[in-house]
């Protein structure tokens, strides 16, 4: 079915446009290279409420759905992967929160995680719990009026930054997915145990930290006891992800056509070889088909329709256009777009990690499969 954005979408995505170009892309390269964390960039975010984007009105948020966030999240990563990825990571726990938190848990957290006052960060994944979050070893165990949760998290994004890390813990022995149990602990609860000097994605680091016999009071549950990992099912936050991928296609391809433009070798622009209009024809394509599958999945969200499938879909196919995209616009500027001097070889490092991060697409490859098979056996 054709999608196609409301009068009100698309004047968030012009909006969103217009912060990027003034307040992110002018300083992108520099908090990359400098890996320096975008905090008056993430402020302002705040100040505009879009860290509560897709929260209800009733408790601080704009009440917007998941295809504005697709919109707004793509406006961000073209200009910053990485800006895009710290409001996303935060705003999936605060979704969290709105659908599966108490009256007290929404009433005490939510309006200031719209305003990016407090930070939230994920802590799902582990040494030995990759793309298959079942070897979850991090324990929480009943005491009293809480729980006492022992264990580490790995690649703990904007922990630095975050007030509450969404903390997944067994609790039980229920076969995966039961089993699990989510608590927004106190980041200061956490040891740090070691950040990583990743490829891209520099200005928002990743952790390793641990946890160690701590304490947490029994209303820092997040949802019902066992049901955590099923919970992060009912949100379609996830389309973040394909979006971030969608913004760097296309900042990508935006590149890659001004350089070839500009550029004149044997007296003509690189741009008037047949050779390099293919090019850039296969690069608009597959951001145009990344940006369409992305913003169907986030429509079937909002309409409350099945999105598995079209997810997968969306996952795939935007952050591998990302990446191929990036990569083509580097090699189409030549030296130049080998150096730190223009943003291609930004987008490359940070578009790798989207085929990464969200589950290895191996694994969106192997749900899309199994939908397949299963609906033709
Ligand atoms: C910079 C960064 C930031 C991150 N931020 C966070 C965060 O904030 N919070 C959080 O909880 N996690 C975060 N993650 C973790 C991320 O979600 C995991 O890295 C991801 O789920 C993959 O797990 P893994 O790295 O252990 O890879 P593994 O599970 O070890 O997989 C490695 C590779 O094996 C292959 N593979 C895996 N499964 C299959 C399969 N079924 N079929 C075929 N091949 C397969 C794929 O090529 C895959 O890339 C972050 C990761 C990075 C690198």
């Amino acid at each position: 079915m054709p999608f196609h954005p409301t009068d009100a979408q698309t004047a968030l995505r012009s909006e969103a446009r217009e912060f990027a170009t003034d307040e992110i892309v002018p300083v992108a390269d520099e908090l990359d290279h400098e890996a320096r964390y975008p905090a008056d960039i993430m402020s302002a975010l705040g100040e505009r409420r879009w860290a509560g984007l897709t929260l209800p009105e009733s408790v601080g948020g704009l009440g917007r759905g998941y295809v504005a966030l697709a919109l707004v999240t793509e406006e961000l990563a073209a200009a910053s992967m990485p800006v895009a990825s710290a409001l996303n990571l935060h705003l999936g726990v605060a979704q969290l929160t709105a659908e599966h938190g108490t009256p007290a848990q929404r009433d005490r957290w939510l309006d200031s995680m719209a305003r990016f006052e407090t930070v939230a960060a994920l802590g799902l994944s582990e040494d030995n719990a990759g793309s298959d979050k079942s070897g979850i070893e991090t324990t929480a165990e009943r005491d009293g009026e809480g729980w006492r949760l022992t264990g580490h998290k790995r690649w703990v994004s904007n922990f630095h930054e975050a007030d509450l890390v969404c903390t997944y813990a067994r609790t039980g022995d229920e076969p995966f997915p039961g089993g699990i149990t989510a608590f927004l602990v106190d980041s200061e609860a956490f040891t740090l145990d070691r950040e990583w000097d990743t490829l891209g994605a520099r200005p928002v680091p990743a952790c390793r930290v641990t946890l160690e016999d701590a304490f947490v009071p029994d209303e820092r549950r997040l949802g019902a006891v066992g049901e955590g990992y099923r919970h992060r099912s009912t949100v379609a936050n996830g389309v973040n992800v394909p979006a971030r991928g969608v913004g760097i296609a296309r900042a990508a391809r935006d590149a890659a056509a001004t350089h070839t433009t500009d550029r004149k070798q044997a007296g003509n622009p690189l741009a008037d070889r047949q050779g390099v209009r293919w090019e850039l024809a296969s690069l608009t394509r597959r951001f145009e088909t990344a940006r369409a599958v992305t913003l169907r999945a986030a429509d079937r969200a909002d309409r409350g329709l099945d999105y598995g499938r079209a997810m997968a879909t969306a996952k795939l196919e935007a952050t591998e256009a990302a990446v191929e995209n990036a990569n083509d616009a580097l090699q189409l500027h030549g030296g130049i777009g080998y150096t730190r001097e223009r943003s291609v070889e930004r987008y490359l490092r940070d578009a790798k990690l989207l085929t990464i991060a969200g589950g290895p697409n191996a694994g969106h490859r192997d749900a899309l499969g199994a939908a397949v098979v299963e609906e033709h056996r």
